[in-house]
């Protein structure tokens, strides 16, 4: 089993406003795996994004600590990519300008990143679409873009926060299963934020309950489905899929 790229111990944050105090994170402790697939659930304002933002160092927890193990081996923590539910394409720039904008932004366009870039359009099927600009792409192509925009910058963790909740639903079932592959492929360790319990079962390794606001981890699970082949569909017409359905509503269903 890999070792713990991230460890959380007893993380807790509240926002701060003139009328008073949001408590949003309570104690929350778990670990992610180098190279897992992590979902974390639980009622809408509770606090994931939240937790997403620390975990990416946007915010600083009130209390509480979280140990890192970089994959490089190095003592520096492990570079974080976000992945949003708007894909925050550029209109203006073609496919190829938009996935190497963080590479302009960081200086790092040299010619072979940019070989790269192009390298990952191509194993993702958006070569033929680099000259293009967003608005002549599908949903579903947006989104791919924006994840190898992400990757482009060759990031340890990658936070998805309910990446694909804006896509209509046949599109999101393809574009969840292609996104969970190149993930998968690239061996990249993911922390999925979603409300769709279906999707995060079909997805994840390995599941975090969360309680209402301010979230603290109610349970974890472990998925595991008997399963021909990696896609959406095989994973909810798995046998054990409806247990996992079931035991993560009966979860969710007591809060608020
Ligand atoms: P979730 O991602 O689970 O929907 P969030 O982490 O976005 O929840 O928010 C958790 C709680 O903190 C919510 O009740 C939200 O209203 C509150 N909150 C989020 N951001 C701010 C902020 N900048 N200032 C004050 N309250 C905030």
């Amino acid at each position: 089993m890999n070792a713990s790229i991230l460890e959380l111990h007893d993380i807790s944050y509240a926002y701060h406003s003139l009328t008073g105090e949001i408590p949003a994170l309570s104690n929350i402790s778990f670990h992610v795996r180098q190279g897992e697939f992590l979902a974390i659930v639980g009622p809408s304002g509770c606090g994931k994004s939240t937790l997403l933002s620390i975990i990416a160092r946007l915010l600083e927890p009130e209390s509480g600590t979280i140990a890192f193990q970089n994959p490089d081996g190095s003592l520096e923590y492990p570079k974080t990519g976000y992945m949003l539910q708007h894909d925050h394409l550029l209109e203006w720039r073609t496919i190829l300008g938009n996935v190497t904008l963080g590479l302009e932004i960081t200086h790092k366009n040299t010619p072979e990143q940019v070989a790269y870039a192009e390298q990952l359009l191509d194993d993702y099927d958006l070569y033929k679409f680099k000259d293009k600009h967003p608005g002549e792409l599908s949903g579903g192509m947006r989104q791919r873009a924006a994840l190898i925009r992400t990757l482009v910058l060759n990031p340890d963790i990658l936070l998805l926060d309910e990446p694909f909740s804006a896509l209509d639903y046949q599109t999101r079932l393809t574009v969840s299963g292609d996104i969970g592959n190149i993930i998968r492929t690239t061996g990249k360790t993911a922390i999925l934020i979603t409300h769709d319990l279906s999707e995060a079962i079909s997805l994840a390794d390995r599941i975090i309950i969360l309680t209402g606001r301010p979230a603290t981890v109610k349970k974890e699970l472990s998925v595991h489905l008997t399963k021909e082949e990696d896609t959406p569909l095989a994973a909810r017409s798995a046998p054990e899929f409806h247990q996992y359905f079931n035991l993560l509503w009966k979860e969710l269903s007591h809060e608020k």
